[in-house]
C-alpha cells in the first residue's frame, strides 16, 4: 500500500508548481488527476492535470457517491474519484494529492494515515500578487480570494507539516524532506529490515 501526501492550502500558495516539481523529481511519486467542472487554462490537458467533466457528469458521479470527496472552489466543481486513488495507492507508488481545504478537511475525517502538508503564502500581499500574476480573475474576484485565504490558513491545526513558500527551490527543498523524511519512517521500514536481517518474530 503506497502512501498519500496531501498538499494543501489556499488558493495561490504554490500548491500546483509544488506538486509538478515533485511529481517530475520523485520517480515512484503519481499523481493523483483530479475531476473538475472548471475549462482547461492554456496549456492543461485532459487526464494529465485534470479530468475536464460537464456538471452533469460531476452531478452523477456524485449522486453514485464515486467521490471520496468533493467540494465547491471559487464557483467550480472539484473531486478526488475514490477508485482511481484506491487503485494508485493499492499498485503500492504514492500518491500526492493537490485538494482546496475544504476538500483535506473532508478526506481527513475518512483517511487518518495519509500525510497531511498545508502549503501558505509568505504574506497576504504576495498571495495577492501571485494570483493577480496568474491572470484570468477580475480585482473583486481577487479580493475575494484573498479574504478567504485569510480563513482557510486558520485550519492550520488539521496539518502535520507547513511549508511557507516564500523562494520556489527553497520550498520544494522542504516538501523533499517531507517525503523523504516519511518514507524513512519505522513503521515504513520494518518488514523490509526484518526480511534484511532475517529477524525471525517474536
Ligand atoms: P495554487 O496551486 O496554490 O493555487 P500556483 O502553484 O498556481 O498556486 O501558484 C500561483 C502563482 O504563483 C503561479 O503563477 C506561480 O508560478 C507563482 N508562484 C508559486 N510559488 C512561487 C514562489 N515561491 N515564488 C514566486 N512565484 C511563485
Ligand atoms: P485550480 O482551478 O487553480 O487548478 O484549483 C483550484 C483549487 O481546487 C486548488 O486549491 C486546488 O487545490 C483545488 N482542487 C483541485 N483538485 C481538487 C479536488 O479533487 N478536490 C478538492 N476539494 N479540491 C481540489
Amino acid at each position: 500500500m503506497g502512501k498519500l501526501f496531501i498538499v494543501s492550502g489556499p488558493s495561490g500558495a504554490g500548491k500546483s508548481t509544488l506538486t509538478r516539481k515533485a511529481i517530475d523529481f520523485f520517480p515512484d511519486l503519481r499523481f493523483s488527476i483530479s475531476y473538475t467542472t472548471r475549462p482547461p487554462r492554456h496549456g492543461e490537458k485532459d487526464g494529465v492535470d485534470y479530468r475536464f467533466v460537464d456538471e452533469a457528469t460531476f452531478d452523477r458521479m456524485v449522486e453514485a457517491d464515486e467521490f471520496v470527496e468533493y467540494a465547491t472552489v471559487h464557483g467550480r466543481k472539484y473531486g478526488t474519484r475514490e477508485k482511481d486513488l484506491k487503485e494508485l495507492l493499492s499498485s503500492g507508488v504514492d500518491v500526492l494529492l493537490d485538494i482546496d481545504v475544504q476538500g483535506a478537511e473532508k478526506i481527513a475525517k475518512r483517511i487518518k494515515e495519509a500525510v497531511y502538508i498545508f502549503v501558505l503564502p509568505p504574506s497576504i500581499e504576495v498571495c495577492r500578487e501571485r494570483l493577480k500574476r496568474r491572470g484570468d480573475i477580475s480585482p473583486e474576484e481577487l479580493e475575494r480570494r484573498v479574504a478567504v485565504a485569510i480563513e482557510e490558513i486558520k485550519k492550520i491545526d488539521n496539518y502535520d507539516y507547513v511549508i511557507i513558500n516564500d523562494d520556489m527551490e527553497d520550498a520544494f527543498e522542504r516538501l523533499k524532506s517531507v517525503i523523504i523524511a516519511e518514507r524513512i519512517k519505522k513503521d515504513v521500514l520494518v518488514e523490509e529490515v526484518k526480511k534484511i536481517f532475517n529477524l525471525q518474530e517474536g
